[in-house]
């Protein structure tokens, strides 16, 4: 196929007023198509379903911005049905069909980017540029695996021996459940459909409760984009509800799951129980992250406090790469926290209705209250240094970006992930204290160094245990093709979402040898 290489699409400009008064018009427009249903999908066909799932404005709760069929097993049998039916023909055809289809929901995604991120700030409570960045992270990853596809298609080169020819070539594997997490609805679960449905699988989407109007959407764009009835069945629901049942049923050949540490152990292990089914179940499982930025002595201290306020509290630090932990060496400790708390100060805190608002509010009340339980930790363990209680939630599920100064390595808010506004700074004595403190946690998503010095970053390079190191610069962010993203220990499996190694997971590798 002849395709421009892959390049990362541009994020808007939202200093340019035609930018921003497109998207007050378009945020008008969705905001009259507010308060809709949207039923389950599967086989092609619309399914009704007895109770719903009603998805608020984070930002303003009364406002209910749609009602989403809420799938019981019933439905979840259904949607497998279906998926396994299709997979006869799916699996069989040329991955350069399945390659355009991609290729076509990047088109139509790129077209209707206002209207995905209108939707992003009603159903997520995204800020502008969150929102633009994860829409752009959408398309990325449709162009990107289209590609991989087709690089992949014929194989990869091996030894043949004289006389004999020997091949190695990726096979579909069945039937994928795709259960994607609240935090990033657009990008995350296209990027996780996409890859399992251009990989010749065919898929249940499960996405989050929270989000489930922006996985409505999701599903639209690849049945206009020509996705054949029964590769990829809409199918929302509760975890609690539907969850187990999916994971254990013998006509699941993998899952590919990112959400909470909790949710991932537990779908792996159910996922390894024999349950009548002749394969072992595939878990593709990136979990969470309690990711850590050191600054050291000799670093340049005015763009490392930007750079951890950036990481901390982008999107209300609901990111799992959000900078959870500042780990300061102690000679500029009090300088770097001193402008940390000066900048945190300057934030601007609200809904989502102008391109200055960074911390808008958190996606749901069990997270506010989750959140707002650790800052009352925190103030028993450590020194708070800025934020304020949380207010009543009925106004909107915002907490203050807050600062926790001298923090036990190992006190709570610095040991658990909190996914909030919330930053623990930590002293260390040195460098490899600050290593040393780094490391000691059961996850291992990103991690940040700040340093001009060529050892401290080699050392580092080496033995900061993260799947994602960033030096000199801000560890939020991934950019698909550019910072394959995926994390070590407790944060996953390692699966580098929008690298090449991503695609072969949802593959099995089949070696064909002949002798002539
Ligand atoms: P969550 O684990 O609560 O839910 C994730 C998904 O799992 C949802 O769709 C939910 O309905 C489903 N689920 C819940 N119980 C289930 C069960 N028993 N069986 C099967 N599915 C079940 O996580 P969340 O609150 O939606 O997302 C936030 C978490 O996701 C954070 O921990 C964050 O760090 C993590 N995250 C990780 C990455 C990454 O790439 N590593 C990216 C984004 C978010």
């Amino acid at each position: 196929m002849g395709l421009l290489p892959y390049k990362n699409e541009p994020y808007l400009d939202w200093s340019d007023e035609s930018n921003q008064s497109a998207l007050r018009a378009t945020l008008e427009k969705i905001g009259g198509e507010l308060g809709k249903s949207y039923p389950l999908v599967i086989g092609g066909k619309p399914v009704e379903t007895e109770g719903d799932i009603p998805s608020v404005n984070p930002a303003k709760p009364s406002q209910v911005v749609g009602r989403v069929g809420r799938a019981t097993e019933r439905e979840a049998g259904m949607a497998l049905d279906a998926a396994t039916r299709a997979f006869e023909s799916w699996s069989r055809t040329e991955p350069e069909s399945r390659a355009r289809i991609l290729l076509r929901a990047s088109g139509i995604m790129r077209r209707r980017k206002l209207e995905m991120i209108s939707w992003e700030v009603y159903d997520g409570g995204k800020p502008w540029a969150e929102a633009d960045a994860q829409v752009a992270e959408a398309i990325d990853f449709l162009e990107y695996y289209a590609r991989e596809m087709l690089r992949l298609k014929d194989g990869v080169e091996i030894y043949s021996v004289p006389g004999e020819e020997s091949r190695y070539f990726y096979q579909p594997m069945g039937v994928g459940v795709i259960i994607a997490p609240w935090n990033f609805p657009t990008a995350i679960l296209t990027g996780m459909s996409s890859a399992a449905i251009v990989t010749g699988n065919t898929i249940v989407m499960k996405p989050s409760e929270f989000t489930s109007v922006i996985g409505a959407k999701v599903a639209e764009i690849f049945d206009e984009a020509g996705l054949p009835a029964g590769v990829l069945n809409f199918c929302p629901g509760y975890g609690s509800e539907i969850g187990d049942y999916l994971v254990k049923d013998p006509r699941t050949r993998f899952i590919s799951f990112t959400g909470s540490m909790k949710t991932g152990l537990r779908i792996n292990e159910l996922a390894a129980k024999p349950n009548g089914q002749p394969w072992i179940k595939r878990v593709i499982a990136e979990m969470g992250g309690k990711d850590a930025m050191i600054i050291d002595d000799s670093a340049d201290l005015e763009a490392a406090a930007n750079d951890i306020v950036r990481s901390a509290y982008g999107y209300s630090g609901q990111k799992c790469s959000a900078a959870s932990r500042a780990i300061l060496h102690a000679d500029v400790y009090d300088e770097v926290l001193g402008k940390v708390v000066e900048k945190v100060r300057t934030l601007r805190l609200g809904p989502p209705e102008s391109p200055d608002v960074i911390v808008g509010p958190l996606i749901s009340e069990p997270q506010f209250e989750k959140v707002s339980s650790y800052v009352e930790i925190g103030k028993d363990e450590a020194e708070r240094l800025a934020g304020e209680d949380p207010g009543d939630p009925d106004g909107g599920y915002f907490i203050s970006p807050t600062v926790f100064g001298d923090v036990d390595p190992k006190a709570r808010i610095a040991q658990e992930e909190i996914f909030g506004p919330v930053l623990s700074v930590i002293k260390a004595r040195d460098f490899s204290d600050a290593l040393r403190i780094a490391n000691d946690s059961p996850y291992g998503l990103t991690g940040g160094v700040y340093s001009k010095d060529r050892d401290h970053l080699e050392l580092a390079r080496r033995e900061l245990r993260a799947g994602n190191v960033y030096f000199n610069r801000h560890i939020t962010g991934a950019l698909v093709g550019v910072q394959p993203f995926g994390g070590f220990g407790l944060s996953g499996t390692d699966s580098k979402a929008g690298g090449p190694d991503y695609l072969p997971l949802h593959m099995v590798a089949k070696t064909v040898v002949e002798r002539f």
